[in-house]
């Protein structure tokens, strides 16, 4: 970084600041330029609107997100971090904004003038509780440049007939075109954690096909509750009152058929169609 800005390598700044990684935080930092640049660039032309990046921790990807000309708002609940944060934000005026809190209670979709992307190398323990807080309004955003831990990625981006294929997958991809990108080795983090990660893409989509939500996750999670078993029964939960085969013959889904050969679409097809049995 130090050749794209003027602060000194992180590896010092952590030292002086006397940074510990916090564990039931889910510190483990980035230090490697060529990583925090990689992902910096993944989330495409930031010279626009807000870059909101969750858990900046001592700023490597702060750094390299201001390099290419982002302007930044970062949510960190560290604040150990924020006279770190500071310096950065010294080098870069007004260009970084600190919103010191927890993410999981901030509105991210209301931080700053659109467009608006998240890019963030996310704390695992939280990550997909982020992720599907942020789906809830998910046109208020252009993009989202994550990093998850590997088998997480895996599921957002699974198709359909596929191991890692379930709620996630069909959540997201209801609502979002996903893009594996790249793996980051746990050796590249300090402290290294015990997993693979990998960075994903999500964009928006522009129409996703209607659904409700709740209706969707409902289904969604009594189809995969019981993975194995076959639609017509493993649908009742999800519709207790209505004929589950029925349900499945009407949106033309087999009913012997399990969970994780559907498409997002049929799920979304069965989802009205339990709305609708709701209604009659
Ligand atoms: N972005 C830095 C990097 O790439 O080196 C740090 C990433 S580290 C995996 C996750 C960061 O998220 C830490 O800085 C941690 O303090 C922060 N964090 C953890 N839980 C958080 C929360 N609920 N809200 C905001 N930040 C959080």
């Amino acid at each position: 970084m130090s050749e794209t800005d003027s602060l000194p390598p992180l590896r010092d700044v952590i030292a002086r600041h006397r940074l510990m990684a916090d564990k039931s935080l889910g510190q483990h930092f980035l230090l490697d330029l060529n990583l925090t640049g990689r992902i910096a660039r993944a989330a495409g032309d930031v010279t626009k609107g807000t870059t909101i990046e969750i858990g900046p921790g001592p700023g490597g990807l702060t750094r390299a997100l201001l390099a290419e000309g982002a302007h930044v708002i970062a949510v960190e609940k560290d604040p150990r971090c924020r006279a770190i944060l500071a310096e950065i934000a010294a080098v870069y005026p007004n260009r970084l904004g600190v919103v010191e809190g927890d993410a999981l209670k901030i509105d991210a979709a209301t931080l700053g003038a659109t467009p608006r992307r998240i890019v963030a190398n996310l704390p695992y323990n939280i990550g997909t509780e982020l992720l599907m807080g942020w789906l809830e309004n998910v046109q208020a955003f252009e993009s989202f440049t994550l990093m998850f831990q590997t088998e997480v990625a895996a599921r957002i981006t699974a198709p359909p007939d596929t191991g890692a294929y379930g709620r996630l997958s069909i959540i997201t991809q209801w609502l979002c075109e996903t893009e594996l990108l790249f793996n980051i080795n746990a050796k590249a983090f300090t402290p290294p954690p015990l997993v693979q990660s990998t960075v994903v893409r999500l964009t928006p989509r522009a129409n996703p096909m209607p659904a409700r939500r709740q209706t969707l996750e409902r289904v969604t999670a009594s189809a995969f509750g019981q993975r194995r078993k076959m639609l017509r029964q493993s649908l009742r939960a999800a519709a207790p009152n209505a004929d589950a085969e029925g349900l499945c013959r009407s949106t033309g889904v087999d009913p012997t058929a399990r969970a994780e050969t559907l498409t997002v679409e049929q799920f979304c097809a069965l989802a009205n169609a339990v709305d609708a049995a709701k209604k009659s």
